[in-house]
């Protein structure tokens, strides 16, 4: 090896043996580049240093020396991500991070697009203004479908012809001061997961400390399930212990309503590592390309969110972005270096629920 190539390999097999013992000090009196030495003390401390987060941090590093990323690279994740302030959000973005595959430029472009996507969503809330001449304003942040379900309640019976906003009003405090129903849930119902076992235990009763998975990436307990399913608003998918979601066949190329919910089953959220798209918000993908033979079967579909649905490697033999696979009854999604990540946002997947944690972690080509 020549002592160039022993110099890369130092900044990339290596990076984490080479930080290990590192001393700012000391490179700093080397005359090392001061952006340098902090960027080495950054991958350093998160990598190497003190923290409360062993477990994950422990999986970083294992995820670190299998991307055998560089110092420059793991440097760079390390920097977009410090505007992320969840902690727990940190880890999960820095597991997808590193299973990015490419140059140094493509592991920087990544991880703007990811924290650039935390910085832009607003903050949940509700906000009143002081009065003005005896009026305030209220303004109100939520989830999309939230708003959505309530923007289609207050334009029901609006006239075009006159002004819409003082209508909207109108028909808001209609319904704040109980003249109305409250406001419905849109079509369509997000499907809560039911394990067969938890099933019986809910039936009789003893259903408070059971959570249940909902596929739009919402959780509620199996108390609460009987009381909002007496009203049949919900609709519930029975999971079999081996076989994960009920079998469906035949080869159209969408999928039908069926295959779409069998799909959303298996997997609540995009399976993408760090992404929080709800399996109701994402398209249905075709786990082998519908254009290599992969037929529109419930167990060749998975939801991904439009981004990952783009993005996706189709062809396994590119390894660019990663790709999706089906390991045990639920899609994963395996890494350019060809390890599977699982997405943990919402663990509420079929096979989850009924065979807890590890089933699908790791899980080499
Ligand atoms: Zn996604």
């Amino acid at each position: 090896m020549s002592r160039f190539d022993a110099f890369l390999s130092a900044q990339t097999d290596d990076a984490l043996d080479t930080l290990a013992e590192f001393d700012r000090e000391a490179a700093l009196a080397a005359g090392i580049r001061p952006n340098h030495v902090n960027e080495w003390g950054l991958v350093h401390e998160t990598y190497l240093g003190p923290t409360k987060w062993t477990a994950q941090q422990r999986r970083a590093v294992g995820l670190a020396r299998a991307s055998r990323m560089s110092i420059d690279q793991l440097a760079v994740i390390e920097k977009k991500l410090q505007s992320v302030k969840d902690p727990r959000e940190k880890w999960e973005l820095r597991f997808a991070l590193l299973g990015v595959g490419g140059g140094y430029e493509t592991v920087r472009r990544q991880a703007n697009d990811a924290v650039r996507k935390e910085e832009t969503a607003p903050r949940k809330q509700v906000r009143f203004s002081k009065s003005r001449k005896g009026r305030r304003t209220m303004t109100v942040t939520g989830e999309e479908r939230d708003i959505a379900d309530l923007e289609n309640v207050l334009l029901r019976g609006v006239d075009t012809a006159r002004p819409v906003s003082p209508q909207l009003l109108e028909n808001f405090l209609r319904i704040m001061r109980g003249g109305g129903a409250g406001v419905p849930f849109a079509a369509p119902r997000p499907m809560v997961l039911v394990p067969m076992p938890a099933w019986t235990k809910i039936l009789r009763g003893e259903g408070d400390d059971i959570v249940l998975g909902l596929t739009d990436a919402t959780t509620m307990t199996g108390a609460e399930f009987l009381q909002q399913c007496a009203g049949a608003e919900l609709e519930l998918a029975a999971v079999h212990p081996q076989e994960g979601p009920v079998n469906l066949y035949r080869g159209e190329r969408l999928a039908n309503t069926k295959q779409r919910d069998l799909a959303r089953v298996s997997a609540p959220v995009c399976p993408v590592p760090g992404c929080r798209h709800s399996a109701d918000a994402c398209e249905i993908h075709h786990i082998t390309a519908w254009r290599h033979g992969g037929e529109t079967n419930w167990d060749n579909l998975a939801p991904l969110c439009r981004y990952h649905n783009r993005v996706n490697d189709d062809d396994p033999g590119r390894a660019a972005r990663g790709r999706i696979e089906r390991v045990r009854g639920t899609p994963v999604w395996r890494s350019p270096r060809g390890y599977t990540v699982v997405n943990s946002y919402h663990r509420f997947g079929a096979v989850h629920s009924l065979f807890g944690d590890g089933a699908v972690e790791s899980v080499p080509p």
